[in-house]
């Protein structure tokens, strides 16, 4: 009943939201406060009609009507039942009008409440409002086939009221069935999103990928289970923190954390898009190394709606790719000592005087492929050294002379292919440079272009300054590189299916190193290629500015 009483007073309480029985009670009430009024009006109009049965016996109708709708169950009885009531609100009224249409007017005009509800209850419309109209045309027309008086002209007479009540009801019904149809709707979306919400929120619980939702304020909105995780591996030892900058995120290969505007959730908030930097999050045993990429998205009107940050942990591939280089180390280390015996003892005996042609040939067979073992064993073990060890001393070195060099240390292996290997120089190209290095990048570009070149080509070296860097360009008139190839030609262990299917021997490794070697050195390494036509590898390393010497100041 508070509820009732809540809603007549518009207050919290929606209509819907009450129990069916409250929902009856409250249709039915305004008619009987209706017939209070008509009492009120009786009693200043004309107070005779207090004494006249037509009139209390249409009053007692209404009561026992309002009494119904509180007392019966109507949650237990079929739905619609309750539209009963209002089609009994008609005989009440159908009584007052009849006995008492002379001293109170309009008596038939309280017919609009019981249609409005007949017709605003949604339920079976089509007969609900004729009903209604039909029961406020009986209103008017009974009382003169009662009195006799029921002439054309009489019924004629009386049905522009019961044909307004109709239309009225007509009109309610309208109204209702669209606001029916706008809530189931509205219902039917909001299910749909809430089910989405449900497979979203299962989604990002049982993928292995840390979520962090950042709202338009970078306040966090949403973390998932794997970023709590990963969260709790950043955390100081002992030391709950909400601090960022207390949290233990270092990059690989530093024991340094990473400074507080360099950390992806800082950029993030400040809307920079990330993608997939490696880090490590904590110290020890305990520690894991992600991978991290953050998106800003907008809302529907285009405007931030805040930021996506996903972490994939890759502890366990990096942990891998450890695991690889440390074995290729360990591996090439062991097959150095014997194949060096083998090159040494072979070479020896190449000495030996006496020695058939034929053994003295089958013994430079095993030197020439004993060596290239060695070489592919040097490249594997430079593959596997990564970090500090691959950081050699820098020292100041000449391009120039290092190409001069790599032209002659592969010019017998040109001459033996038949391919004539150009060499030239434009002065000398001060770098600062790691040798060893630079000597096995150029070697490999140089041996590469011979190798995959026919006979009767030309391969050029040239270096020479260009602004700021000294270049060297190794071209070919080889079988060149096809586009998809050449993507990925400076990635480990690829290799092109031409080059395998012409059992050109190789690992796959050198362009790689060759690549790294250089962008240590804050240079670069570059292919441009065309299939049939040959290819071009341009390293480009900083010139050296020598130390400027300034007099000194008298
Ligand atoms: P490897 O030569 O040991 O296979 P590299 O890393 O030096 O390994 O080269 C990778 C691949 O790139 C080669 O297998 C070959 O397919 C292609 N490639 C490299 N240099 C050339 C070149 N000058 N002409 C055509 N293809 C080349």
């Amino acid at each position: 009943m508070e509820k009732v009483l809540d809603v007549m007073m518009l207050g919290q309480v929606r209509f819907h939201e009450l129990s069916m029985r409250g929902r009856v009670v409250l249709s039915q009430l305004p008619f009987n406060v209706m017939l209070l009024l008509v009492c009120a009006i009786a009693a200043i109009a004309d107070a005779s009609v207090f004494t006249d049965p037509g009139f209390l016996i249409g009053q007692g109708i209404a009561l026992v009507i309002l009494i119904l709708s509180f007392a019966l169950p109507w949650d237990r009885l079929p739905y619609g039942l309750f539209l009963v009531l209002p089609i009994l609100d008609f005989v009440p009224i159908g009584i007052l009008h009849y006995s008492n249409a002379d001293s109170l007017r309009g008596l038939n005009l309280l017919a609009v409440l019981p249609i409005m509800w007949l017709a605003g209850s949604g339920f079976r419309p089509r007969i609900m409002v004729p009903i209604g109209g039909l029961a406020s045309l009986l209103i008017v027309w009974v009382p003169h086939f009662i009195d006799g008086t029921a002439t054309p002209r009489t019924l004629a007479a009386e049905v522009l009221i019961p044909f307004m009540l109709f239309s009225i009801g007509i009109g309610t019904s309208v109204m209702t069935l669209s606001a029916m149809a706008q809530q189931e709707r509205v219902e039917e979306l909001l299910r749909r999103s809430e089910t989405r919400e449900r497979l979203l929120d299962t989604v990002l619980e049982t993928v292995d990928v840390g979520v962090l939702v950042l709202d338009e304020e970078g306040q966090s909105a949403f973390m998932n289970a794997k970023q709590r995780q990963l969260y709790v591996a950043a955390l100081p030892e002992g030391v709950p923190t909400d601090r960022e900058e207390a949290l233990l995120v270092f990059r690989e290969g530093s024991e340094d954390p990473v400074p507080p505007d360099e950390r992806v959730l800082r950029r993030a908030k400040a809307g920079e898009t990330v993608e997939h930097e490696v880090f490590r999050l904590g110290r020890g045993a305990e520690a894991r190394t992600v991978s991290i990429s953050a998106r800003p998205f907008d809302d529907a009107a285009g405007k931030r709606a805040g930021t996506v940050l996903a972490s994939a942990d890759v502890t366990d591939v990096v942990a891998a790719v450890h695991a690889r280089d440390k074995f290729l180390a360990a591996m090439s280390h062991e097959f150095r000592t014997p194949l060096t015996n083998i090159l040494g003892y072979a070479e020896l005996l190449q000495d030996e005087e006496g020695l058939s042609p034929a053994a003295r040939s089958d013994l430079q067979i095993m030197t020439r492929n004993a060596r290239h073992l060695n070489h592919m064993v040097d490249g594997i073990l430079a593959a596997a050294l990564t970090g500090d060890e691959a950081a050699a001393i820098r020292l100041p070195l000449d391009l120039s002379e290092l190409v001069r060099q790599a032209g002659d240390s592969s010019g017998p292996e040109a001459a033996g292919r038949a391919i004539m290997l150009n060499v030239s120089t434009d002065g000398p190209l001060p770098v600062l440079g790691d040798r060893t290095g630079l000597v096995r990048v150029l070697d490999n570009l140089v041996s590469n272009a011979l190798k995959y070149s026919a006979s009767g080509t030309t391969v050029t070296l040239t270096a020479a300054a260009e602004g700021r860097w000294a270049v060297c360009t190794v071209r070919d008139q080889g079988f060149g590189i096809v586009a998809e190839d050449l993507k990925r030609v400076f990635t480990r262990f690829q290799r092109s299916d031409a080059a395998v299917r012409s059992g050109v021997p190789g690992t796959g490794l050198g362009l790689a190193l060759a690549k790294e070697v250089a962008e240590r050195h804050d240079g670069e390494l570059e292919c441009t290629s065309e299939v049939g036509v040959g290819s071009v590898f341009t390293l480009r390393l900083p010139l050296r500015v020598p130390p400027t010497w300034s007099a000194p100041k008298r």
